[in-house]
């Protein structure tokens, strides 16, 4: 039986993996602490590792792996950024990844985040617990009619625009790859990136964080932005300058902020700080806007997706046994 080392492993790794492995094919081996030079012994014996988007897979690791008798490293999630493919390769470790597993969860979730905040559905949640059943400073705004901007329109982007266009509103999209025949099959009008910052009053990031896309939203690009927009990203944290959107924050500039990414939110998002001493400033900072609203990078975290995840992964990690090409686009 193939033995599979899983670090970084959270409750519903533990649920979703076994459940779609048939009995008797994968002999688990759950570890919480996340893969790094000290704990690649801990996948000794191990035919794989199965690691996600905070392990560190670095030359010095593939190696050590590499001599522990790993062969393939299965990645549960679509990114990529901290493996070092070229050492993989030269080590003979097959790399596979689940490519895409449900763009629908991040759309909807970007949707959900903008709908609560726009209504102010988490200040009012929390006031009718406490018996206040009062409206004062509740008042919120139509999605129809608006403007809404959508930067990137891949796989996710796509499916926010359209959902969007179903609240009737205008949907304004920019990406450098545009999809012309998608746009006019569902009324979405591509713009330059600057007509539609200055025309949207709601903007929803759905584009990849790379070198030339870091800090995307930054003081000049905000200032270019309506008055009061409303900004939405389920993306990636660097993808904004968090510290210029907290002036922008304050002035008035931007009037809402909905996020489920932040730019330093490695070692904090997915933890449980409560009872700590939250030592991120910046985002204690954010915290305090009444019209800012954070998740915690759970786009992704739908049954649905979860499901697809482990079947993919299950099935990538199998093939190694069988020696059948792996599926489209999950070899890297
Ligand atoms: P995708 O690759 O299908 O689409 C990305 C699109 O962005 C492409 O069409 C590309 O041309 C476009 N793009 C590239 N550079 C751009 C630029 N400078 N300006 C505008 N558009 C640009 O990716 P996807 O599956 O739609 O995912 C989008 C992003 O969502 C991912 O990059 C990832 O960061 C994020 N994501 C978040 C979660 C979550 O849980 N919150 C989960 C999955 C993905």
């Amino acid at each position: 039986m193939l033995e599979v080392a899983v670090y970084d492993t959270k409750p519903y790794d533990r649920e979703y993996l076994p459940a779609v492995a048939e009995a008797g094919t994968i002999r688990w081996r759950f570890h919480e602490f996340r893969l790094s030079a000290e704990t690649v012994p801990a996948a000794r014996g191990a035919g794989a590792v199965c690691v996600f988007v905070n392990d560190l897979v670095d030359a010095a690791v593939i190696k050590a792996l590499s001599e522990s008798g790993v062969r393939l490293i299965a990645l549960r999630c679509a990114g990529f950024n901290n493996v070092d493919l070229a050492a993989a390769k030269a080590a003979g470790i097959s790399v596979v990844r689940v490519p895409a597993y449900s763009p629908h969860a991040v759309a909807e979730h970007a949707v959900a985040l903008l709908l609560a905040l726009n209504r102010k559905i988490h200040r009012s949640y929390n006031r009718v617990r406490e018996l206040n059943f009062s409206l004062a400073r509740l008042v919120g705004s139509n999605v129809q009619g608006k403007t809404i901007g959508v930067i990137g329109t891949g796989k996710i982007g796509k499916i926010a625009a359209q959902i969007f266009r179903g609240f009737d509103a205008t949907v304004l999209a920019y990406d450098p790859m545009p999809s012309p025949d998608w746009a006019a099959q569902h009324g979405v009008r591509y713009a330059e990136l600057p007509a539609l910052l200055a025309a949207s009053d709601i903007i929803t990031l759905h584009l990849p964080l790379l070198p030339e896309t870091k800090h995307l939203l930054n003081a000049t690009t905000l200032a270019l932005m309506k008055r009061g927009v409303t900004i939405v990203n389920t993306s990636r944290g660097k993808l904004i300058d968090t510290k210029a959107l907290i002036r922008a924050l304050k002035t008035g500039q931007i009037g809402g902020v909905a996020l489920d990414v932040y730019e330093e939110e490695e070692g904090i998002f997915f933890e449980d700080l409560s009872g700590q001493v939250l030592q991120d400033d910046v985002l204690s900072r954010l915290l305090t806007f009444p019209n800012v609203l954070i998740t915690a990078h759970q786009g992704f975290f739908t049954h649905e997706a979860l499901q697809e995840i482990a079947r993919v992964t299950v099935e990538n990690i199998l093939k190694l046994e069988t020696k059948t090409p792996f599926l489209d686009g999950t070899r890297l």
